[in-house]
């Protein structure tokens, strides 16, 4: 069903990563595209005011889990990978409905901090489909896969587990049976396969033939510990971008969540393939890590970014980009506002397949797009737009958000979903979890 409607949003000041910054500009949109840039309001159209609100594409979320909101809070400060650890509450103990009520939440914050495209995989990928499809956003989905048993990766050790790759496989291969192209055409599903670490190399084997199979992209975690390293160089006699190489995944097919820990040669290859990165760089940061996306970069890899269920404010993961590139450059200021705010909008819709979202404001793009607070003093002054929404912007200024001509967001609640229940429902899930793992 496609959503008919015109209207004419003026009294905007336009932030496009491609068509650049105006001032007081105005939008009309037509059947969900955008159909002209600064034209006059045509009989018939809604004609709403914008009243000085900067008005942006809406942004990119490239990587998350959503259920995992039922630890955010309690395991920062515990150390890596604390979802395997004894007393923190474990994803398979979550019942479907569990999921689905904790991913509401994960979608909700997300979409309302302003993306308006997302890709999220977890188990039980028909929860998260259904929570992405109640918001309306678009959303990549993914049954996330691997075969290794969990409770040795707590230390360092694979262990295959075939019953539990057959499991999750055939969840992942059902939900691309069920969910291709639904919600109006903005659900789609990726194949997602775990880790190098977490998957037996006849899985990551398993998940090349269907990329070349179906085309579809292949999104997985690279490279993000110092343990995946080492495990997978006492178990391969390689380093993780290597055993992807070695299996025929390390392509522009490849969606690769991290890749912090590599070494030049591993980078070289990485962007000789032309993989896509998935640069999560508050979460890095958050133990004490900073990926070399500059080196990726250069070196011929695509970047986009993700929040990876921290805050899902892309604001902060723009800044925090650049805090961190800088550091690793020793103080040079090599990444600027502009380009990660295209990391951010095109460079991730240019990246990633499976959707329509263009991550601009240009003519002919559906119209996916979120207006900031015109009243925010972070946002003050308003000079080249760029700079001001990147150091300074925030997820909390994001007051309303529309997904292909359709508002999902008004005066920051979400029109489909009573953002109150949203809350209650997932605060009763987590407390109830939290409960049993202390048991
Ligand atoms: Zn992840």
């Amino acid at each position: 069903m496609k959503i008919r409607m015109a209207c004419h949003l003026y009294n905007v000041a336009l932030l496009c990563p491609t068509e650049g910054f105006v001032s007081n500009g105005s939008l009309t949109i037509r059947d969900g595209i955008i159909a002209a840039r600064g034209a006059a309001p045509n009989p018939g159209e809604t004609v709403i005011d914008g009243k000085g609100a900067m008005c942006l594409p809406g942004l990119i979320n490239t990587h998350n889990h959503s259920p995992l909101m039922s630890v955010r809070g309690m395991v920062e400060d515990l150390g890596f990978a604390p979802a395997y650890t004894p007393g923190v509450p474990q994803g398979h103990w979550l019942s479907s409905e569990e999921t689905q009520i904790l991913a509401r939440l994960g979608v909700m914050e997300m979409l309302c901090a302003g993306a308006t495209t997302i890709v999220d995989y977890y188990r039980m990928p028909d929860a998260l489909a259904r929570a992405a499809e109640a918001f309306g956003l678009r959303a990549m989905i993914g049954g996330r896969v691997m075969d290794a048993d969990t409770a040795s990766l707590a230390n360092g050790r694979f262990l295959h587990d075939p019953k539990l790759g057959e499991a999750t496989l055939r969840a992942a291969l059902d939900l691309i049976d069920t969910w291709d192209a639904k919600g109006n055409d903005r659900i789609s599903t990726i194949l997602a396969p775990h880790a190098p670490d977490t998957c037996s190399r006849q899985m990551l084997h398993t998940f090349a033939d269907l990329s070349a199979k179906t085309g579809k992209q292949v999104h997985t975690h690279l490279a993000q510990s110092k343990m995946e390293v080492a495990q997978v160089r006492s178990r391969e006699g390689l380093s993780p971008a290597e055993l992807l190489e070695d299996v025929g995944l390390l392509s522009p097919d490849l969606v690769a969540a991290h890749c912090i820990f590599l070494d030049e040669a591993d980078i070289r290859r990485i962007g000789k393939a032309g993989v896509v990165i998935n640069h999560a760089p508050i979460g890095n940061a958050a133990f004490g890590a900073a990926a070399p996306v500059i080196a990726l970069r250069e070196a011929g890899a695509k970047i986009t970014l993700c929040t990876d269920t921290k805050s899902a404010d892309m604001f902060e993961a723009m800044r925090m980009a650049i805090a961190a590139a800088r550091w690793r450059a020793d103080m040079e200021f090599v990444l600027d506002a502009k380009t990660v705010f295209g990391w951010g909008t095109v460079d991730a819709a240019r990246a990633l397949k499976g959707h329509a979202a263009s991550g601009t404001l240009s003519v002919g793009s559906p119209a996916d797009l979120i207006l900031l607070d015109p009243n925010a003093p972070n946002l003050r002054p308003v000079i080249d737009g760029y700079g001001i929404v990147v150091h300074s912007g925030s997820a909390a200024n994001v007051t309303d958000v529309m997904v292909a001509g359709e508002w999902l967001v008004k005066d920051r609640m979400p029109t489909r979903v009573d953002m109150d229940t949203v809350i209650r429902d997932a605060q009763k899930v987590a407390e109830n979890l939290w409960k049993r793992a202390s048991a």
